[in-house]
């Protein structure tokens, strides 16, 4: 296996130049959602199997969703298969639609025009996701062209529509079926420049939106309608303790290691001091824990807002603008997890990887939700949707080698 390894390494890094110049082709193919006003995935894909093809990777299916504003009239995911020493398939998905520039003046470069400086490549979506996607087309062509045959079945997965929800993509793909519960699967989408960050679990997400309606008057006569702010202020004081009471558990997977329930965003009530508002609007973002169903923090919603209500006789109503129950956390037990961990320490060695959870979804989660373990990790500086996103080449070295030897069994 040692000498194995070091070759699958050397072969990676003779392949860097290839590496670094799909990336660089597919910064100019970019993939921007039809809701966001791009053309979707059809042109990289179409690159995609062109490439796959040179490379030997035959393999190739096509599941899309159609989308009459998308180009090609579909939204297309990819799906490499590579046979394995066992019909046990390692999954690794990456996406390929990337979000616009945003304000193009914060560029030093042309965010579509890949440039390359100091061991960097710059442009959008080299950091999310295209390093990822390149890394694993190239940790499993440097096998093909080792003539290792994997212990498991590889199959990579180019997906659509991550950045606007995942229906077009993941979501499709799992309603097709593709997955079964004893697949390995790795989401690359979500990690930190050291990469010893695994994450396995994220925390419920539940957003609440409260409407308090009382009467507005002139302020000195305050007697004469009824205060909307007075009552918002006290049921959103009421609310943050009562849940925070409710719900004290701590996982120390998670940081924090307790459910959080904050109070944000405050809208505009009046436009002068002199006026006692008659409406306020409010809301909370309310991060979980997985152990605590979502139905019973709304009874404590439902409890605090009766009672508020009766107190300051106003009206009360309010919604869940998300409302998503988190999966059970993949375990540290999980295969795949654990043949992340032996391939992170042989490509780190010495690095201590923290295997923990999220205060939001990440694509992990929908394979979760679908009873199929999932890890999500990659080695990437902290610049997503950020202007004048960037790679390290040496990171998207390391990915090829944690994904080919993770394809090794390793
Ligand atoms: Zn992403």
């Amino acid at each position: 296996m040692y000498i194995l390894k070091e070759k699958l390494f050397a072969k990676i890094e003779e392949l860097e130049p290839k590496m670094v110049q799909t990336l660089c082709d597919l910064v100019a193919i970019p993939a921007i959602s039809p809701a966001d006003g791009g053309v979707g995935e059809f042109h990289k894909a179409e690159y995609l199997i062109k490439k796959l093809k040179e490379l030997g990777l035959c393999d190739v299916s096509t599941y899309a969703l159609p989308d009459p504003k998308a180009a090609g009239g579909e939204r297309p995911n990819l799906v490499v298969r590579f046979p394995g020493r066992t019909k046990r398939r390692l999954w690794i998905v990456a996406h390929m639609d990337v979000v616009p520039e945003g304000e193009r003046s914060l560029w030093h470069t042309d965010p579509f025009k890949a440039e390359i400086k100091d061991g960097r490549i710059y442009g959008r979506g080299t950091s999310d996701n295209g390093q990822e996607l390149v890394a694993s087309l190239y940790a499993l062509c440097a096998l093909k062209e080792l003539g290792v045959t994997p212990e498991y079945e590889v199959c990579l997965a180019f997906v659509a529509d991550e950045e606007m929800g995942s229906e077009y993509g993941i979501c499709h793909l799992l309603k097709k079926g593709l997955f079964a519960g004893n697949d390995l699967v790795v989401v690359p989408d979500m990690g930190n420049e050291n990469a010893d960050f695994v994450e396995v679990a994220e925390k419920s997400v539940c957003w609440m939106e409260f409407t308090v309606e009382g009467k507005q008057v002139h302020g000195s006569t305050p007697h004469l309608g009824n205060n909307a702010c007075r009552a918002a202020n006290a049921l959103s004081v009421a609310l943050d303790e009562a849940l925070h009471a409710a719900f004290p558990e701590r996982d120390g997977l998670f940081d924090p290691p307790e459910s959080t329930f904050e109070p944000t965003r405050r809208r505009a009530n009046v436009a002068n001091i002199n006026t006692v508002p008659g409406r306020e609007v409010f809301s909370f973002d309310c991060r979980v824990l997985p152990s605590v169903p979502l139905e019973e923090v709304t009874k404590i919603v439902d409890a605090e807002v009766k009672k508020a209500k009766e107190k300051f006789k106003v009206e009360i109503t309010y919604k869940f603008p998300q409302m998503e129950q988190a999966a059970a956390p993949t375990k540290e037990s999980d295969d795949v997890v654990r043949t992340l961990l032996a391939a992170l320490a042989e490509v780190y060695p010495g690095m201590k990887p923290k295997i923990g959870g999220v205060g939001g979804a990440t694509c992990g989660a929908f394979f979760r939700r679908a009873g199929i373990p999932a890890a999500v990790w990659c080695q990437e500086i902290d610049c997503a949707h950020m202007p004048n996103e960037h790679i390290e080449i040496k990171h998207m070295l390391n990915e090829a080698k944690v994904f080919g030897l993770m394809m090794m069994g390793k």
